[in-house]
């Protein structure tokens, strides 16, 4: 067996490489950023040569600096930004048009459309998602309709389709393999997560030929061998998942109940459902998290729009922090909320409420009001939004909520997980490796070929670096009553 698992994280605006030793050390890192296109409002774009290109550059120099050579590497595992799209000619090996990015809204009316002729529910129903421009298979669509000789080359079948994880893995392996995993595949409008198939009926109403699509392999095993040009050694390509699915793994969720919350600009929050697809009644998406060992795992998805974003308002905004890092210091520098509740809808508000016109509010200011005040108030919003949305979850999915794992730039504000632990009455727990995203997708690949035996391996190397234990005090229920009554006010739900 040889030492080491690399892990290729192309994110949405970086491609990045790591790599992790036998005992899930993170050994060196690597990245190269990329250009951001924004040919018009709401359209976003990349350039898929350039994102090949970087991240053959941050695999190369993750090498360099761990000072390791391609033949001590056991296996690759790849995770992405997830339903970008890229549709390139199999001959030449060109991207027939930029990659079109998930947060690009240019087939907004075509979903309009989509909803307005009934088919929302069936979509729903088949695939686990909204009908939603973030999603491939609209994206699709478009590109082949940009020019008559785009169609006429997928229906010749020169053309492909795939995410970023099929893309990169198609130049790794010198144009030999054209595959994607059930987490990926789960995000195209196109696959169905219950037969586990291509759903024919989808791929013709979004008119893209089947031989543009890739083969949906397991999440974990050898699907190809990685070759750079300059390498003598072929590395088994044995891990593929979608960023948000491979940080669940990476923070060792593996049973139904247990999620992880990343606390970013944004909440990106996945609870592990098991065996069973979940459906949501409040907008949420039903998900694969990762095909292992013949066996398919399910999960939900939620995120709330404005998380660390309140911070940087105060930091940018307000100005009564410099960084946010001295957000802590400042909440702390009072005992409590001073009564305050900050309705952190600074671009309307998601789950449960789906009110896009919700705007922000600081409510219950006195004379006694301080910095301290709203500032702790902003943090008891993040955690609160964050509660909302679990419960809604574990609603939907009829499964007792376990434990919180936590990462994302946020996750670093202590008092913020002993509030989100209070609020949850549950323990949070945030592990040593940040790099949870990558992380996972190693733990996969090395799955994948014998590097690491089983889950069970994979849970006594986890390593936490803290964990919060839920103190039940009055304060907390005074939190969450204030918070009920004031949201009531500004929402109509
Ligand atoms: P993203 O990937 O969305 O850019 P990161 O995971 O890098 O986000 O986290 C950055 C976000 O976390 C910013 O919104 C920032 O304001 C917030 N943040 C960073 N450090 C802290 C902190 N110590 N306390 C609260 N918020 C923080």
């Amino acid at each position: 067996m040889k030492p080491y698992i690399l892990a290729i994280d192309a994110g949405t605006t970086s491609s990045r490489a790591l790599i992790f030793d036998h005992k899930g050390n993170q050994i060196a890192l690597a990245q190269y950023e990329f250009k951001q296109y924004f040919p018009k409002e709401s359209w976003v774009e990349h350039d898929a040569i350039e994102i090949w290109e970087t991240q053959v550059k941050a695999i190369k120099e993750v090498l360099f600096k761990a000072n390791i050579s391609p033949d001590q590497i056991e296996a690759i595992g790849i995770t992405n930004q997830r339903e970008t799209t890229v549709v390139w000619n199999k001959i030449t090996g060109l991207p027939v048009y930029n990659a079109i990015v998930w947060q690009d809204r240019r087939t907004a009316a075509f979903c309009e459309e989509l909803v307005a002729q009934g088919y929302e529910t069936k979509i729903q129903e088949k695939t686990g998602l909204v009908v939603d421009s973030y999603f491939s298979g609209t994206k699709i669509k478009w590109i082949l309709e940009q020019k008559p000789e785009n169609r006429s080359m997928a229906e010749q079948g020169d053309l492909l389709f795939g995410t970023i994880d099929t893309w990169l893995i198609w130049n790794l392996t010198q144009r030999q393999t054209h595959v994607t995993d059930p987490s990926n595949a789960s995000r195209t409008l196109l696959y169905n997560i219950h037969d586990l198939k291509w759903d024919q009926e989808l791929v013709d109403l979004m008119t893209v030929p089947t031989s543009m699509l890739p083969e949906v392999k397991p999440s974990s095993g050898i699907v190809g061998y990685a070759q750079l040009a300059e390498w003598n050694y072929n590395i088994p390509i044995s891990g593929i998942a979608g960023d948000q699915q491979a940080a669940l793994f990476g923070q060792i969720c593996f049973d139904a109940g247990e999620v992880k919350n990343t606390y970013g600009t944004g909440c990106f929050c996945v609870m592990n459902t098991g065996e069973k697809p979940v459906k949501s009644n409040n907008k949420m998406l039903t998900t694969i998290a990762w095909q292992l060992n013949g066996k398919t795992t399910y999960a939900i998805e939620g995120s709330v729009f404005i998380a660390g974003a309140l911070i940087q308002w105060l930091r940018d905004g307000m100005q009564i922090i410099e960084s946010s890092a001295e957000v802590e210091a400042l909440a702390k520098s009072v005992e409590n909320n001073g009564g305050l509740t900050f309705i952190p809808a600074l671009a309307g508000l998601g789950a449960p409420y789906w009110d896009s016109n919700a705007t922000g509010a600081i409510m219950g200011i006195t004379r006694g009001t301080e910095k301290g005040h709203i500032a702790r108030a902003a943090l008891e919003a993040i955690a609160m939004r964050s509660r909302e949305i679990i419960f809604e979850m574990q609603k939907d999915a009829g499964v007792v909520f376990s434990s919180l794992k936590v990462d994302g730039g946020a996750s670093k504000n202590n008092l913020l997980m002993q509030i989100q632990a209070d609020l949850l009455n549950a323990e949070v727990i945030r592990p040593r490796t940040t790099e949870t995203t990558a992380l996972g997708v190693a733990f996969l690949a090395g799955l994948g070929t014998g590097f690491w035996k089983d889950q069970e391996e994979l849970k006594k190397i986890w390593q936490k670096e803290a964990a919060f234990q839920p103190i039940q005090n009055e304060n907390t229920a005074k939190i969450v009553s204030l918070w009920n009554l004031r949201m009531g006010k500004i929402t109509t739900k």
